[in-house]
């Protein structure tokens, strides 16, 4: 830069550290972004496990939900949820607070990590419907020994989600769209989204619409994966399915995600909090990284995202600074190490 050039203008991003690894995978994130001069001034704001015990009943406080009204992005750390007993999810609460209907979620192979799928060519996204389904969170007890749980599908929601999944295969000029679904068995619900993916498949007569049966959708996954570009599929489906897929390709610490609505874009990592590796310098910031390149594009700065983005793939490729979710056993780097690797390796090709 010289002299008198202005700085770019720094776009406000509301930042959720959030709990378990989250404070670890948010500093490291920040960090490196901080290095490659991303234009984003960070807003920090709370949400999760902390919230709900000063009392706050959704997990996530006013002006948390204010900062991110304003901002309309932000990148969000894992939030514990209590499993089985408690309040709902502050993810659920966020993602229909702000209508985040469309849940994002690639899944394609990185340089230098082996799985049994290396070099098969797995390169696909996974659209998952996001405020739907029986997520919604319509759910109570019958009687003390029955428990009901509502299945809410609506032709609006289906096609707002399968138009989002046509829009990620125009714009990274994708060759498909499969629908998975379980319309054999919940033929009104999941028969929507069947029938409304066939409908909209008529406006995209360049792109090759598919359907698959959600089950034999999982089978595939593992047996053909290369087969598969983009898939658009209902929240719970969309939920299970992506954890597979990030399975095939390194797993949990490598997978990102968007979560889009008409209003807000919230980027995060696929992953949740680890309560067993949290606080140990074990957490690999991968995820949230990549979540954050997402986020990156999505500002248009596109120029520091490939710098990230290229600083990552070197690091991995080199494989000397692995954490330990990757790394041959017992020779894992801690979360730090692997951030000051790909700060080191910025401008690097
Ligand atoms: P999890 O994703 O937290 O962990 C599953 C396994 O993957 C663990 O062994 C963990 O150590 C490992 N792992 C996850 N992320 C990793 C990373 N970055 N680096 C290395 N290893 C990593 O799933 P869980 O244990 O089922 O859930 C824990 C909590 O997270 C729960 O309260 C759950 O509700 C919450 N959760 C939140 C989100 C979210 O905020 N979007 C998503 C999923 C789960």
């Amino acid at each position: 830069m010289t002299a008198d050039a202005t700085p770019a203008p720094k776009t406000k991003v509301t930042a959720l550290p959030g709990d378990g690894i989250g404070p670890e995978v948010m500093d490291a994130t920040i960090k490196i972004l901080a290095a490659a001069e991303a234009p984003i001034e960070w807003e920090f704001a709370e949400a999760g496990a902390k919230a709900f015990e000063r009392g706050v009943v959704t997990g996530v406080p006013r002006e948390t939900l204010d900062s991110i009204g304003a901002n309309k992005l932000a990148l969000k750390s894992p939030l514990e949820t209590p499993i089985g007993y408690g309040g709902k999810s502050a993810n659920v609460t966020m993602r229909k607070y702000f209508e985040l209907y469309a849940n994002i979620r690639p899944v394609r192979e990185l340089p230098g990590i082996q799985t049994p799928f290396s070099g098969r060519g797995i390169d696909m996204v996974i659209v998952r419907e996001n405020v739907e389904d029986v997520y919604a969170g319509i759910e109570h007890m019958q009687t003390t020994t029955v428990a009901q749980c509502l299945k809410l599908m609506t032709a609006p929601g289906c096609e707002r989600i399968i138009r989002a999944a046509y829009g990620v295969a125009l714009a990274e000029e994708r060759q498909s769209v499969t629908v998975a679904h379980k319309a054999n068995i919940m033929k009104l619900t999941e028969g929507m989204m069947k029938r409304m993916g066939e409908k909209v498949a008529r406006e995209f007569p360049g792109i090759k619409a598919g359907q698959v049966i959600i089950d034999n959708c999982a089978h595939q996954l593992v047996i053909r994966p290369e087969a598969y570009d983009v898939i658009v599929t209902s929240n719970m489906n969309g939920d299970i399915i992506s954890d597979l897929a990030a399975g095939l390709v390194g797993g949990l610490g490598i997978a990102p995600s968007s979560n889009l609505g008409d209003q807000v874009a919230m980027f995060e990592a696929v992953h949740g909090s680890a309560p067993d590796i949290a606080g140990k310098d074990m957490a690999n910031p991968t995820a949230l990284l990549s979540a954050s390149i997402m986020l990156l594009r999505h500002i248009g700065a596109f120029d520091v995202a490939e710098k990230v983005e290229q600083a990552l793939f070197v690091t991995l490729a080199e494989g000397r600074n692995l954490t330990g979710d990757l790394a041959p056993r017992g020779h894992g780097v801690g979360t730090k190490a692997f951030t000051d690797q790909v700060i080191s390796n910025l401008g690097r090709n």
